[in-house]
């Protein structure tokens, strides 16, 4: 069929500047520029990820969007008509990649924090010492201490295995498959200079991320890819993924082109076959068949590490988190509707699931409620942007936060959304090996490193605002926080007071 969509992207090279070295058309992973006397451009085939942008030499290179394809109309959107048309020719599900990016309220962005002003002094972080080191894992109420006058003061108490964060921020789950491994090898040294944690998805762990064994959390995903003892040791904690918040309720699918012979080495499935992850695990269907799956992997890992579950965030999330908690996970990773992904249905990503901030506060509500809040630690994800977003995320009731989109952003993604492809130009979501190579995993460490280092750097800077000097004395301090612009619903349910008051 004769194709009727419109470019999305016009590029316009700049003829005169143009030393016409072609190194646009080597960098462009979607072969969208060619060389006929000068670069030519197929703007049909251009995504916009700005590769050939950043590397031109002579700023000769600029993407715009092709406004003018489409006639304006309020109700009939640009992104309506594409996707009828799309689907018009193809008869498919479109598929996208990257998190929610529909003009949904971000709650985030009408919370505000509170300040110490003269009763209340502000604490000068440059000068005091400020803690942001959390720990993640059950805890117990009370904690009782040996104080006998003739033996060294210790804890009487026997504390479950517990994860030690130097910083409240972890790297979210993010396949090798999905991503390539110079990605997740960045992500691993990272978390390890970082003293923080990242993890596998659920791609199984590719042996040369062993070595990062202390700072690795192993995802057990409805697919089961890579899962035997080994990789249960080869890791801090362990992660039963329901879902993801980009796609709540559906499988995944990693097409067959993706799986080279590491990727399939990695994940014990055949070269060339399609990984497909189930909507849901074939052995749970109830909280007691959760429960066995925790209890059988700490069974054998013989309880030397946490063992927590990731749930997409949904209507009843909080329900859900209590009864997770109370079949014996150590944590609860919950992911909300912006969550990232490689590769989801639009209709499901763009429609389905509850933004993180509702569903931090309602699970840290019921969970205090029921008096389980310290048997769980919480992990917020799904959007998280900046610092002020981490402070937030914790005030509503997280312990720390996840991020994805943000570390792979730091690395160079330019959000172009077409991770699904495996064509990305930055070697970030792709296995083309002329393409993974583009990425220096000690260089995309050290932007991640200098991510981290900042974001924790600010965090200090709100803690001493806020006049506390432990990230854990924020948890949970909704007092801290004001809304600005909700309505009396929305106020209640993340339980912050208006500005104002
Ligand atoms: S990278 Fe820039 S200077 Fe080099 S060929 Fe492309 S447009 Fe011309
Ligand atoms: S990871 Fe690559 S393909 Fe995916 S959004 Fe970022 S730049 Fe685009």
């Amino acid at each position: 069929m004769n194709s009727h969509l419109p470019a999305e992207f016009i590029v316009k090279v700049d003829h005169y500047r143009c030393r016409r070295c072609k190194r646009c058309i080597l960098n462009c992973g979607f072969s969208a520029l060619k060389f006929e006397n000068g670069v030519v451009a197929e703007h049909h085939k251009c995504v916009a990820c700005h590769r050939c942008v950043t590397f031109c030499p002579e700023q000769a290179i600029t993407v715009e969007e092709n406004r003018l394809a489409y006639k304006a109309n309020a109700h009939w959107s640009v992104e309506v008509r594409k996707n009828i048309l799309k689907q018009a020719e193809q008869g498919g599900m479109l598929l996208t990649g990257s998190g929610n990016d529909k003009p949904y309220l971000s709650y985030f962005d009408r919370l505000v924090i509170d300040a110490c002003q003269v009763t209340n002094p502000p604490i000068d972080p440059i000068r005091e010492p400020m803690e942001l080191r959390t720990y993640l894992g059950r805890k117990p109420d009370s904690l009782g201490n040996n104080t006998a006058w003739n033996k060294k003061i210790g804890l009487d108490t026997q504390l479950g295995p517990q994860l030690k964060l130097e910083t409240p921020i972890i790297f979210g789950g993010m396949s090798f498959g999905a991503i390539s491994l110079n990605a997740q090898k960045a992500l691993a040294r990272a978390a390890q200079a970082c003293g923080t944690f990242m993890n596998t998805g659920e791609g199984g762990l590719h042996k040369d991320l062993y070595p990062y064994k202390n700072n690795v959390i192993v995802q057990v995903a409805s697919g089961r890819f890579g899962v035997n003892q080994e990789y249960l040791d080869q890791a801090a904690a362990i992660e039963i993924k329901i879902g993801q918040g980009a796609k709540p309720g559906i499988g995944g699918h990693l097409p067959g082109e993706k799986v080279n012979q590491e990727v399939s080495e990695t994940r014990m499935i055949p070269i060339g076959t399609d990984a497909l992850s189930p909507a849901p695990h074939h052995d749970i269907y109830s909280i007691e068949d959760l429960a066995q799956l925790i209890y059988a992997l700490k069974e054998t890992v013989n309880y030397s590490k946490p063992v927590g579950v990731k749930i997409s965030a949904v209507h009843n999330v909080a329900a859900i988190a209590s009864g997770i908690t109370r079949a014996g996970a150590d944590f609860i990773y919950i992911d909300g509707f912006r969550g990232g992904t490689g590769a989801a249905p639009n209709v499901i990503r763009d429609h389905v699931g509850i933004p993180i901030e509702v569903a931090i506060a309602a699970v840290d509500d019921r969970l205090r409620q029921e008096g389980i809040r310290n048997q769980v630690s919480v992990i917020a994800a799904g959007g998280i942007r900046h610092s002020g977003d981490i402070a937030k995320a914790i005030a509503l009731g997280a312990d720390a936060v996840a991020i994805g989109t943000a570390a792979l952003i730091a690395m160079g993604c330019r959000v172009c959304q077409k991770c699904y492809t495996g064509n990305c130009s930055w070697g970030i979501a792709t296995q083309r090996a002329e393409l993974v190579k583009r990425l220096d995993p000690d260089q995309a460490a050290e932007r991640l490193i200098n991510l981290l280092q900042a974001w924790s750097l600010e965090l200090k800077e709100v803690l001493g605002a806020l006049g506390i000097n432990a990230i854990e004395s924020l948890r949970g301090n909704r007092e801290r926080l004001r809304g600005v612009g909700l309505d009396d619903t929305s106020l209640t349910i993340l339980g912050v007071k208006p500005a104002g008051q």
